[in-house]
C-alpha cells in the first residue's frame, strides 16, 4: 500500500511511519511541524519507501499518484498544546479532516481517523463504552479539542454513509512512550522530566483523578489491525489498568529513584479535566482480536530511558 500519514512527524504518527514501512508499505508523512518534529523521523531520511512533506492539512492536500490508505493523525493533542493553538486545533479537526477525507475519496483510499477518549468529555459513564455519547463542555478550555474531534467523527461517518467511503474511527486513550515531547505538558513527560531533574512531581488538584496509560506499541498494533479490518463504528483503543495520578507519581518516583516527592498544585487543574478515564475495550477485543500487552513498568522503563537521552 501507499499510505499517507498526516501528523507523521508527531509522537504517534512517527511510530506509525515505522510500522507501515516495516510491513513493506510506502509511506508519505505530512506535518506542519507546529507540534511535530522532524527529529522523530530523522532516522527515516533516505529510506527509499519514505517521503516527508511539510504541509498544513487545513489547506487543500495535493498528492501525486495513487494512495491506498489515509491515516489522519494531525492535531495538537496535549491540553497545553491545544490551549496554545486553539484555532489550529479546531481547524485541523474540521477543515483538516474534511481535506483528508476528500483526498481519500478522490484516491479511492481507505481512511482511519485518530479520534480520542476526549469525545467522552468528563464522563458520567465508567468505564467508557463506544455507545456512550459523552459529557463535553463545548465552550470550556478543552472544548476546542473535544468538539473538533467530535466534528471529525461526524464528518467521517457522513463520508462513510453518504459517499460510501471505507472509513474507521479509533478513539485513542492516554498513550505514552518514546518521542513524546518533553515539554508537551502531559503528565507522563512532565513527571519523568521532573523526576530525572530530581524535582518534586507536580500533581494538579488532589491527584485522585484517574487515567489508564497504554504503551505506544500497543496503540500502533491497534491502529494497524483497525485499518486492516472492515469495521466502521468507533473503536476504543487503550488499556484497562487505571491509576490515580497520585499512584502514577509514586510509580515514577520509585522507578527513577527520585527523592523529591510530590507537590500539589490546586490551580493548575484545567476546568473540565476528566475525573476518571478508562476504556471498555470489549469491542476491540471482539472485532480486532486486540488487547494491550505491554506491562506499565516495562513501558515506563523504555520511556524513561528515552527521556534520559533528551533531558
Ligand atoms: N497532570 C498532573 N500534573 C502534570 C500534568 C498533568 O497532575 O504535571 C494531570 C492532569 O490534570 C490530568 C492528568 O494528569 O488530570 C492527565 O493529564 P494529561 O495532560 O497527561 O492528559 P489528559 O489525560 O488530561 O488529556
Amino acid at each position: 500500500m501507499r499510505v499517507l500519514i498526516t501528523g507523521g512527524a508527531g509522537f504517534l504518527g512517527s511510530h506509525l511511519c515505522d510500522r507501515f514501512l516495516s510491513e513493506g508499505h510506502t509511506v508519505i508523512a505530512m506535518d506542519n511541524l507546529i507540534t511535530g518534529n522532524t527529529r522523530n523521523i530523522a532516522h527515516l531520511a533516505g529510506h527509499e519507501r519514505f517521503k516527508f512533506v511539510k504541509h498544513d492539512v487545513t489547506n487543500y492536500i495535493y498528492i501525486d499518484g495513487p494512495i491506498d490508505a489515509v491515516l489522519h493523525f494531525a492535531s495538537p493533542a496535549s491540553p497545553i498544546d491545544y490551549l496554545k493553538y486553539p484555532i489550529q486545533t479546531l481547524k485541523v479537526g474540521s477543515l483538516g479532516t474534511h481535506n483528508a477525507l476528500g483526498l481519500a475519496l478522490a484516491k479511492g483510499a481507505r481512511f482511519l481517523l485518530a479520534s480520542t477518549s476526549e469525545v467522552y468529555g468528563d464522563p458520567l459513564e465508567h468505564p467508557q463504552r463506544e455507545t456512550y455519547v459523552g459529557n463535553v463542555d463545548a465552550i470550556g478550555p478543552r472544548g476546542v479539542y473535544d468538539e473538533a474531534k467530535r466534528f471529525a467523527e461526524a464528518i467521517t461517518m457522513a463520508y462513510h454513509r453518504y459517499h460510501g467511503l471505507d472509513t474507521r474511527i479509533m478513539r485513542i486513550f492516554n498513550t505514552y512512550g518514546p518521542r513524546m515531547r518533553l515539554d508537551d505538558g502531559r503528565v507522563v513527560p512532565n513527571f519523568i522530566g521532573q523526576a530525572l531533574r530530581r524535582e518534586p512531581l507536580t500533581i494538579y488538584g488532589d491527584g485522585l483523578q484517574t487515567r489508564s496509560f497504554q504503551y505506544v506499541s500497543d496503540l500502533v498494533e491497534g491502529a494497524y489491525r483497525l485499518l486492516m479490518s472492515d469495521y466502521h463504528e468507533p473503536v476504543n483503543i487503550g488499556t484497562t489498568y487505571e491509576y490515580s495520578i497520585r499512584e502514577f507519581a509514586e510509580m515514577i518516583n520509585e522507578l527513577t529513584g527520585n527523592p523529591a516527592g510530590v507537590v500539589f498544585l490546586e490551580d493548575m487543574r484545567i476546568k473540565g479535566d476528566p475525573q476518571t478515564r478508562r476504556p471498555d475495550i470489549t469491542r476491540a477485543r471482539t472485532v480486532l482480536n486486540w488487547e494491550p500487552t505491554v506491562p506499565i513498568l516495562d513501558g515506563l522503563k523504555e520511556t524513561i530511558a528515552y527521556f534520559k537521552e533528551v533531558v
